[in-house]
């Protein structure tokens, strides 16, 4: 049986770590922060079918109604648009300090063991391969296979060296700097007419922003592809106050900023002894940065594989079978929202508004947005070109998505399914090029001009 060693406890690493104890290896976890410290401040949802894929019981109380968002346009006589009810909900709506406190114990129950207190620096290459890790203790910890899943600043991802062909960094405008905090909601005042609210703003930073009422508390969401200054929250803030008299100063929990990776997954996930899981693979839906879902898919994929591997020597090779699944399964489905994602920050909020204003972009049509089927997204965005005569500027950006997703729709297929060292090579390149060739530049107001395949 094997030693395999999960750095940070990472949601997609402890389900892995979960499987893989379970099926007799000696597996453990090193988690730089304390146990009771584990996770976030905040309730946060994603799709049960995850849980249900992990093979994990769902807890009752873990059911919530689908989120309705509504969108906020920047003219407050425009429209807001709430995009259509779902039913029977999907979603699971979690304490996520309860979440992972549930993983841990899942997976202390089948006999990992948790090291916490234990922040990892580097990992530990030997020849051409990922033998362990070095701790700021300045311990060197050895196994036979290291599972990445210490999040979107990997120390592990960031220094492997260059022929693993595994990008070290996230690379510009795909980190959110998300500031998330709760204040104590005024009953006795006016309440806003939906619950979750997002905020389509025009003050020269580009993200998202939200207002979520809930039953005794606002949850407020400000993230921004540049830093989150004080400056900018205390403004935002404001912003929020004047439209949403409900929401009063007194903060109950959160306050803090952490970042939230927004891109395409990584285009090479494993290398000899080492596999990336979750958010240091960059695995969440691009549009909004949500990562627990895939985390846990890609954790039982992962764990499956491993599972897979008679030899034990988890070689790149073999290790490719994770990487084949969860781009069929779920990766190329991340990449559309990705492409999608490049869009967002050329779309002023301005046009956002017009756009609500005169009716031509309704809740259903935005809710179909958001879904990723292929042939419904180019149907739609090819239906909405003809009617866009009147918005020129726009119509170009639209028409630059049906381009990007084509070109990517060429790209997908060159996707090796056996793994060798010039076809891996080969896709990395390939694929990294494109994402690099649609990455926002803001130095330009519109993207580069669309090219007929
Ligand atoms: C404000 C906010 C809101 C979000 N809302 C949602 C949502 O509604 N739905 C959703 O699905 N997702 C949401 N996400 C994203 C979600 O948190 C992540 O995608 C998800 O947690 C998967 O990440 P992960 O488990 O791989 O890594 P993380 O959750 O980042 O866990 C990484 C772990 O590794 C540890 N670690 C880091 N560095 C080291 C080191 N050097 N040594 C040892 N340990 C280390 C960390 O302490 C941490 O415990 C949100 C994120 C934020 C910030």
């Amino acid at each position: 049986m094997a030693r395999i060693l999960i750095a940070g406890c990472g949601h997609g690493g402890v389900v892995a770590a979960w499987k893989l104890a379970a099926a007799g290896h000696t597996v453990t976890v090193y988690e730089k922060a304390a146990r009771a410290a584990l996770g976030h401040e905040e309730q946060d949802s994603f799709d049960a079918a995850a849980m249900q894929y992990a093979g994990i019981e769902i807890p009752a109380q873990y059911w919530a109604e689908n989120n309705r968002l509504t969108f906020i346009p920047l003219d407050a006589d425009a429209p807001a648009l709430t995009m259509p009810k779902v039913e029977p909900s999907r979603t699971l709506t979690v304490d996520r300090r309860a979440l992972i406190a549930h993983l841990v114990a899942l997976a202390e129950g089948a006999g990992v063991e948790f090291v916490f207190g234990c922040e990892i620096t580097a990992p530990l290459v030997l020849g051409n391969r990922v033998a362990g890790f070095v701790t700021a203790q300045g311990a060197q910890i050895v196994g036979d296979l290291v599972i990445d899943a210490c999040g979107v600043h990997s120390p592990l991802r960031s220094q492997l060296p260059d022929f693993m062909l595994i990008e070290r960094d996230p690379g510009p405008w795909a980190v959110l700097h998300a500031y998330r905090a709760y204040f104590r909601r005024d009953t006795q005042t006016r309440q806003p007419a939906t619950p979750y609210n997002v905020y389509l703003t025009d003050d020269g930073t580009v993200g998202l922003s939200w207002v979520v009422t809930g039953e005794e508390n606002v949850d407020i969401l400000v993230a921004r592809f540049s830093e989150v200054d004080a400056s900018d929250l205390l403004h935002v803030m404001h912003e929020f106050r004047v439209r949403n008299p409900h929401l009063t100063m007194q903060q109950v929990r959160g306050g803090r900023t952490a970042d939230i990776p927004v891109r395409q997954p990584l285009a090479v996930l494993v290398a000899d002894g080492y596999a990336a899981v979750g958010d240091s693979a960059f695995m969440t839906y691009a549009l909004k940065g949500s990562g627990i879902a895939y985390s846990l898919i890609a954790g039982t994929i992962l764990a499956e594989s491993v599972l897979a591997d008679a030899s034990g020597f988890y070689t790149t090779e073999t290790l490719w079978e994770y990487e084949r699944r969860f781009f069929r399964e779920v990766g190329f489905d991340a990449c559309r929202v990705a492409v999608m994602k490049n869009l967002l920050p050329y779309i002023k909020a301005q046009e956002v508004s017009d756009l609500f204003q005169r009716g031509l972009l309704t809740s259903e049509e935005l809710a179909a947005f958001s879904g990723i089927k292929m042939t419904k997204l180019l149907t739609l965005a090819n239906d909405k070109l003809r009617m866009l005569g009147e918005f020129p500027a726009f119509r170009a950006k639209l028409r630059n998505l049906i381009v990007w997703l084509g070109r990517f729709a060429v790209l997908e297929p060159s996707f090796p399914n056996k793994y060798t060292p010039e076809d891996a090579a080969k896709w990395a390149e390939r694929y990294n090029e494109f994402f690099d060739s649609i990455r926002y530049r803001p130095t330009e107001d519109a993207p580069p001009a669309a090219e007929e395949q």
